[in-house]
This record gives C-alpha cells, structure tokens and sequence, in this order.
C-alpha cells in the first residue's frame, strides 16, 4: 500500500533531519544561480551556517514577479543541461517558465508515482490521462507518473469528448485523470449516447488543477461510479506530485521529503497556526536544475499535523479555498469563488454549469449569477422555476451576504472551456 514506506512513514525526527540536510543541498545549489547567490550573501544565509529551518526563515520570499523578471538567472546548472522546460498556465498575468534536467523530471515523475499508487492505482490498471499535454504540467506529469507506475497509459490529452468515451469503451479504461468541472462535463456526452458511465470498469478518479467543492467531488463520485482523489501542484514546483489524498480522504499529504511546506497569514507573512487558513510557501527540497526557495504559490489552504489513519507522517493541506490574486471584493465584501460554487454543487437540481458575471452601475457593484439548471427540472411549471431561483438565491445571499441577481438557464448554454473553468467574468473595468 506504500510506493516508498520508509520514506512516506518516517516519524517526524527524521523527516525534519532528512528535511534539514537537503536545505542545505538546495542552498548549495541554489548559489550557482546569480538571483539566489545575491540572495544568501545579503541575508548573511550560507549552507554551512544554516543550522535549523528557522535560520532558513531570514531568506526573503520568492514570488511569481521575481519568476518573471529573473528567469535565466535563477537557474543552478547551465542551460544545455535542461531536458524540457514547463510554463504555468498563467491563470494571472504573463506565463513563468520552469526548466528541467534529466534528474528532475526522474524525481518529479517518481513523486507523481508515489501519489496515484497511494490513491491506489497499479500496474494492472488502465488510466486515460485527460488533461492538456503541452506547456501545461497536467498532461505530461500524469504521464510519466503512471508510466514509471506501471499501469497502461492513454495520452488522450484535453477535450474531444466523443473521443474520450470511446477510448474508455474500447480499452476498458479503469482510472481517469480529469479536471473537475471538465468531468462534471463529460456527463453530458455520456447522457447523450445513452451510455451510463457507472456501468464501465472505471474505479478511479484524480481531480485537480482547479479549486472545487466537496460537493463537486461526491457528484463525480457518484456519476461516475469511482474513487475521485484531490491532486495538487503547481508547475513552479515541477506541476502536479507536490500534494495528494491518501485513501482517507481526509485532506492532501504534502510530500515533504521533496517540498518545505510553510503556511503564512499573507499580510503579516507569519506563520499560522494549524487549522488556520493561510497562503502555502514551498521550498524544493530535491530540484537540481531551478529549485525555488520559499515560493509564495498565492494558494489558499490551511495545514493539519495531525497523524494521518494510513500511517502516512507527511502533513496534511485543506482543499484550496482560493488564491490571493482570486478574491473578489463585491459591494465591499471578500469573496472567494469557492464560496458560490460550494453554495450551487450543494442543490441537487442545479446542472453542471454556472458563470458569474460583475459588472459596476453608477459606482454599484453588480453581480450576475447564471445558473445551468438540469433538463428534468428545467421542464418545471414557471411558479417552480422562480422558487427555485428565490431560493438559489437565498442560499447564496446567506453565504456571500450580497443578494446577486440569479439567472436560470437551460443546461449546455454556458461557455466552457477545455482546461481550467472559467467561470468569473469581472466587468467592471
Ligand atoms: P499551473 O502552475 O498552471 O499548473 O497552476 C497551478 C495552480 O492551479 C495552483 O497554484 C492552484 O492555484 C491551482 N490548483 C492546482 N491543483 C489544484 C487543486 N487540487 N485544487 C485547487 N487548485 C489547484
Ligand atoms: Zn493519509
């Protein structure tokens, strides 16, 4: 059950000795980059000095700004020991790019390894990796994942849903690698075909790259007739492998053999204390080729230290609640987008779809929100349909505390897209 027990179970002694001597490694490397050499020397950071993590916190932050504008500089080894570089999806602003060596991509696919076998996914299994190949992480890092694993791999790749389904039916595809709202999707072909994806030897899902719900778990839990495990990273820290549910379900072990995990108030930029939301900061522990060091992901989480039932030592992260840069300040109020998807997963007769429209009137923040309601409800008398919608918007005024104004509309009219939701659409300039 363990890819690599006495990594994964080492009690917390050694992992924070194991921890401390590969900081050291990583401050080594990192001073043959020109950004972190100027770095450590100002900060008075050596590794031979650095004699506890908490020495380690004197090392200022290294943001997506500092990606941006660095680049080349922030490389350790010379460029034509780079085997393929990866450039975030850039959800905000520009694109940051990553580069690997042979070793990297060696360590990255181990860990994504180490996930899905956690997960619980095996030699014999069949996975279709739908997610992006490409500049993307998804694809690619699934990819080689599941391949040093040992299961047959499908590169299905994003979108084509036609496509996708017949590659289930015709190689009996037993787990699946999807982005959330993408699997929520897919219904639709299914339902269109008359085909019930519980009746395929389907048994496993990972979901990630995209903030979503319980809620949204449990109903691609139960159409699909699987397993789903919440997959978490980030392409700054090589892509997906950094933090992965275990069979618990009980929130993501963060592989912290490979990544320091700190979690910071983003104002103060304090540590938080267990169970408080906060911003993740990781440090790569293991990376030859471009290590970050003190990373602000702008992700949203908090920690548990507590031990996990599988045996498992590594903490465990919330789901993402939002990121930094995503919160939308409406008539005043904080709210993270999460809050409106929790709030519409949760009713059984809203659909798959929704989008969330701002727009500003004479100074008036407004929000829009439209709904994809399911067929068999849509089909309801008008007296139905405004009940439903006075109480959609009811559960959503008493979650937000701003009443938006809710559109209900019929399933499949929404724009979608083929990688990560897009489902704010903020007008108001
Ligand atoms: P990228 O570097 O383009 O692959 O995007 C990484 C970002 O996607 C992360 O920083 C998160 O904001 C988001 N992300 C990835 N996995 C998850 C997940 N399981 N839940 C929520 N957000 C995620
Ligand atoms: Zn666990």
């Amino acid at each position: 059950m363990y890819w690599d027990r006495s990594v994964e179970t080492l009690k917390a002694v050694a992992l924070n000795q194991l921890q401390l001597e590969r900081l050291r490694e990583t401050v080594r490397q990192a001073s043959n980059s020109p950004f972190y050499r100027k770095r450590f020397e100002k900060a008075g950071l050596s590794a031979e000095s650095l004699k506890s993590l908490e020495d380690f916190r004197r090392l200022p932050f290294t943001t997506k700004d500092d990606l941006r504008i660095q680049g080349l500089k922030m490389l350790c080894r010379p460029l034509k020991e780079m085997v393929r570089l990866h450039a975030s999806s850039g959800t905000t602003g520009q694109a940051t790019v990553i580069y690997y060596t042979r070793a990297d991509i060696a360590a990255w696919a181990d860990l994504v390894a180490r996930s899905m076998y956690m997960a619980g996914l095996r030699p014999k299994d069949v996975f279709q990796n739908m997610m992006g190949y490409g500049l993307f992480t998804g694809g690619l890092g699934f990819h080689h994942g599941a391949e040093r694993l040992g299961a047959l791999t499908i590169p299905a790749g994003a979108g084509n849903s036609l496509r996708q389904v017949q590659l289930m039916l015709q190689f009996g595809t037993t787990a699946i690698h999807i982005i959330p709202s993408y699997a929520l999707y897919l219904l639709n072909t299914f339902a269109g075909r008359g085909l019930d994806p519980r009746g395929l030897p389907l048994r496993l899902a990972f979901i990630g790259a995209e903030p979503h719900s319980a809620d949204t778990r449990r109903r691609i839990e139960a159409a699909y007739g699987v397993k789903a495990y919440n997959s978490y990273g980030l392409s700054e820290m090589n892509g997906p492998g950094v933090a992965f549910e275990c069979p618990e379900q009980n929130g993501m072990h963060v592989w912290e053999d490979s990544f320091l995990l700190e979690v910071i108030d983003p104002r103060t930029e304090e540590p938080v204390a267990p169970g408080e939301l906060g911003e993740l900061v990781f440090t790569n522990l293991t990376r030859q080729g471009m290590p970050l060091l003190r990373y602000r992901t702008r992700d949203l989480a908090s920690y548990d230290p507590t031990p996990c039932p599988c045996g498992r030592t590594h903490r465990r992260i919330s789901r993402i609640r939002g990121r930094t840069d995503d919160m939308l300040i409406i008539k005043g109020v904080n709210i993270f987008p999460i809050q409106i998807e929790q709030v519409l997963m949760a009713m059984p007769e809203v659909a798959t779809n929704y989008l969330v429209e701002l727009t500003r009137q004479d100074f008036h923040d407004q929000m829009h929100v439209k709904v994809e309601v399911k067929e068999s409800f849509f089909k309801e008398d008008l007296k139905y349909l405004q009940g439903l919608k006075r109480r959609i918007t009811e559960a959503l005024k008493s979650e937000l505390l701003i009443t938006p104004r809710v559109e209900l509309v019929e399933p499949h009219t929404l724009p979608r897209s083929e990688g990560k939701a897009v489902r704010i659409v903020d007008r108001r300039g």
